[in-house]
């Protein structure tokens, strides 16, 4: 899934937290909230410049560096990481953000589960995609031996949209600006 989708879905969990949890929150840090879901939502891809930079190069080539295999892909590293600012936080503020970190993450990495990550890490690690087969394999091959930067990431970009997961994405975001607006 392509960033807007993962910002949108990040932001809706935060808002079902917000306003499904019983704690008490002003308007400012139910919007502060919003906005830190949204922004964790992303940002376990940021990863991709850790494999960007090992490959020497802005292409995803996930045989020599899948990013989905760093801890910042791992359910059990934004779990933790979440329930310790929870339990450390004496605030109604810093308790719903430990859970947005937790559940927000979360959210990036169920929307990236349709191709695998490893969920079990660290006991394993094995990968648990739905299918790939949504990816429309003719784009994918445009991508692979476009030599244009640009090039490249449009195809990149057409082939995220031009299948199931991209229709997925589209009401994602339509359902995060409906619930902003
Ligand atoms: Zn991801």
């Amino acid at each position: 899934m392509l960033p807007p989708g993962h910002i949108a879905a990040g932001y809706l969990t935060a808002k079902i937290l917000t306003s499904s949890l019983h704690y008490n929150l002003t308007a400012t840090q139910v919007n502060e909230l919003s906005l830190i879901g949204a922004v964790i939502g992303f940002l376990p891809d940021l990863d991709f410049f850790f494999a960007f930079a090992k490959i020497k190069r802005l292409r995803i080539d996930n045989e020599l560096a899948n990013h989905r295999k760093l801890f910042t892909h791992t359910p059990i590293f934004w779990l933790v990481l979440g329930l310790v600012i929870f339990f450390a936080s004496s605030t109604d503020f810093g308790k719903v953000f430990g859970l947005v970190v937790w559940l927000s993450a979360w959210s990036h990495l169920i929307l990236d589960s349709e191709r695998g990550i490893m969920w079990l890490w660290p006991a394993t690690k094995r990968f648990f995609p739905f299918t790939d087969s949504f990816y429309k394999k003719k784009y994918q091959l445009k991508y692979r031996q476009s030599e244009s930067f640009f090039k490249y990431w449009f195809w990149v970009v057409l082939n995220g949209y031009m299948s199931l997961s991209g229709l997925v994405e589209i009401l994602i975001i339509v359902l995060a600006l409906i619930v902003l607006f």
